[in-house]
């Protein structure tokens, strides 16, 4: 037990201390399959292989595979996988005999079947299916086109038709934010590093859960609503930015957000009830990351604003915005700005003051896929 321990350390510290000087077998590579309700792993190797242990081990869930004389090098998950179950491949060894492969699982998993392959060629496969014990189906993912696509942005312009949003003296809320996402998808578009693409095309009515819909049914990578509020105190300016959450973070950031989702009874219905749909495709815990990811965007973003967008107090906020509600897509909705103020109504009818905030957006989402990349 003490040498195993010694052994560890000393491979986990040095490398291949431990290792024997002669192989069974040699790992060649791994290929992973996505079903509909199942995963599948291949190992393959140079020569007929079986496990002389195997055994589930959790807090954080893995499933482990001990082999004899198994040459395995440096091993990790291949970039190709769009499965759920499978969160990273780990290999060490445990001790002078023994190779231990780890499969980090972001579930609890149960093993449906595990059995050799015949060779092709010179090559044999060890296969084992799995399947999440707690019955959630993998999502497959479309395989990665060999040129990395161009991030697709949503841009929704707030309100429209028959639902004006808030005024100002001059400008209409509806009006301002179609202009702006104009702006914005022409800057994104311009920098080559992305496709964006307008929600909302013209002057007219999109229910808040219609307009998740149009983000999805194009691929959406991020979805950006941009708005413009009013305040009953005219010295309320700046730019903030929401983001979404069960809980609001202040009694301002609620009420607008219960201000903003009323665009949904415009037409007298309360889409709101039913958006069965979308909650069909709810995933909690797709729901929770994509919260995550949408406030690390909203920091990017806000990080990226240049100097000449003045930013209202504390400008990130959390809040129940429906409109932020895909459950796959990182969402953030930007306030440009109170049209209840004289000052930042004069700036909204700017063209320069859209190009500020379309270049810290670009150079939010920048940084933001920068760190995707880098994960
Ligand atoms: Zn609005």
């Amino acid at each position: 037990m003490i040498f195993r321990k010694v052994c560890l350390w000393l491979t986990l510290l040095m490398g291949g201390m431990c290792a024997p000087s002669s192989y069974a077998a040699t790992l060649t590579g791994f290929h992973l399959e996505v079903g509909a309700t199942a995963e599948r792993i291949a190992i393959l190797t140079d020569a007929k292989l079986t496990p002389k242990a195997s055994f589930m081990l959790q807090k954080p869930d893995r499933m482990v595979l001990d082999f004899n004389h198994f040459k395995v090098g440096k091993v990790s998950l291949p970039d190709t996988y769009r499965g759920r179950l499978i969160r990273g491949i780990r290999s060490g060894a445990y001790d002078a005999n023994t190779t231990r492969l780890v499969f980090d699982l972001s579930a609890p998993v149960k093993v449906l079947a595990n059995y050799h392959v015949e060779p092709e060629g010179k090559i044999w496969r060890y296969v084992i299916d799995i399947q999440s014990k707690n019955g959630a189906p993998p999502v497959v993912a479309p395989p990665k086109p060999s040129v990395p696509a161009k991030p697709k942005i949503a841009v929704d312009a707030g309100h429209g038709g028959q639902d004006p949003g808030a005024r100002g003296k001059q400008l209409i809320e509806k009006q301002v934010t179609f202009k702006f996402a104009g702006a914005l998808v022409k800057r994104l578009n311009d920098s080559g590093r992305y496709q964006a693409f307008l929600v909302r095309a013209n002057d007219r009515f999109i229910a808040l859960h219609d307009r998740v819909k149009i983000a999805r049914a194009k691929k959406a990578d991020v979805f950006i609503s941009l708005h413009a509020d009013s305040n009953p105190n005219p010295k309320a300016r700046g730019l903030s930015l929401y983001t979404l959450s069960e809980t609001a973070s202040d009694a301002e950031a609620e009420a607008l957000a219960a201000r903003e989702n009323k665009s949904d009874i415009i037409e007298g219905v309360d889409f709101g009830a039913t958006d069965a749909d979308v909650a069909d495709i709810l995933i909690e815990l797709a729901q929770r990351e994509t919260m995550s990811q949408s406030a690390t965007l909203a920091k990017d973003m806000l990080a990226g604003m240049p100097r000449a967008v003045t930013l209202l107090v504390r400008p990130h906020r959390y809040a129940g915005f429906r409109v932020l509600k895909a459950p796959d897509i990182p969402s953030v909705l930007v306030e440009l700005g109170f049209l209840s103020s004289p000052q930042d109504e004069r700036m909204l009818a700017s063209a320069n003051y859209a190009g500020h905030v379309s270049n810290g957006i670009l150079k939010g989402l920048d940084q933001y896929f920068k760190r995707k990349k880098a994960h």
